[in-house]
């Protein structure tokens, strides 16, 4: 067991153990940020455009008592990635326990329309960025002797191709697939690697679709429970995966869907 990361009744956390969120202005990134610092955490909140979003999580954080810093950076910038933890370090005085490689973006383009920025934009933010990071992370993980662990957020569209969203569903299943093998090859260093599969969540990821009624009633009706979720209700399965109990929950997806990719 690894005494940095410990997770008591309700999800505790070491004001030492480091969390690091990455699209963590808003959204899912956001709701987690939150989350992790109420159980105790000290969370690192990266973002890139949302400077006033960012700084408002940050705020919420610290007036609940929460530890909490702002980390600006692209993540597709990969040679970035050593002076973003090195600035979290430095901020924090901890080293990143957890990595959550949640930052991502969709471009909604039919097949024939996507071009070649589009789908570079795509893979690097969310595929080739946090392959990168999290293999940063690991490096410093090992160097540290830090049983740590990896969550990288993926989709259902890993799996079930959706109109006009190629680039997503393709970045989404390189992901899981760098799950399994961050998964095969750290695990003899004590470090997990997992992925998080969401459903549909109600954020600005979706927002403007989910404002066509017809296309709402439509997401719904695939949904065995009925709903779209709320962000919060990714919470629990998050710290699951970070915390004492995922401690030997490792290469695996945990879908938090209504049942969606049934
Ligand atoms: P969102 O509301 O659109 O938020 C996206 C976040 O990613 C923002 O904080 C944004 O920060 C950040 N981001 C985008 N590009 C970035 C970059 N280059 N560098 C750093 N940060 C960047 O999205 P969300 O719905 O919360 O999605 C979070 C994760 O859940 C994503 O991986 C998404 O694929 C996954 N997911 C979501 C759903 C859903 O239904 N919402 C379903 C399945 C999976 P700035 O605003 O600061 O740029």
């Amino acid at each position: 067991m690894n005494p940095q990361i410990s997770n008591l009744h309700g999800h505790r956390f070491s004001p030492s153990t480091g969390v690091l969120i990455t699209g963590a202005s808003r959204g899912i990134g956001a709701a987690l940020a939150r989350a992790f610092a109420a159980a105790g955490a000290t969370v690192g909140i990266n973002y890139h455009k949302g400077a006033a979003e960012a700084q408002a999580v940050l705020e919420s954080i610290l007036e609940e008592g929460g530890q909490a810093v702002l980390l600006p950076a692209d993540v597709a910038q990969a040679q970035g990635h050593d002076s973003l933890l090195d600035a979290f370090e430095a901020a924090t005085g901890c080293a990143v326990h957890v990595l959550i490689n949640n930052a991502a973006i969709e471009c909604r383009q039919p097949l024939l329309e996507v071009s070649e920025s589009s789908l570079d934009l795509t893979l690097n933010i969310n595929l080739r960025g946090p392959f990168l990071l999290a293999q940063a992370v690991a490096k410093r993980m090992i160097a540290g002797k830090i049983h740590g662990r990896i969550i990288n957020v993926s989709s259902t569209h890993a799996e079930r191709a959706k109109p006009h969203s190629i680039t997503y569903s393709i970045s989404k299943a390189g992901l899981n697939m760098m799950t399994k093998g961050m998964a095969l090859e750290l695990g003899a260093h004590g470090i997990t690697a997992n992925t998080l599969v969401p459903g549909a969540i109600r954020t600005d990821l979706n927002r403007e679709v989910l404002s066509d009624l017809e296309y709402e009633r439509g997401v719904v009706a695939k949904i065995p429970l009925g709903r779209i979720a709320e962000t919060g209700e990714l919470i629990e399965a998050t710290l699951f995966l970070a915390g004492e109990g995922g401690a030997y929950v490792t290469g695996s997806s945990l879908t938090v869907d209504g049942g969606l990719a049934l």
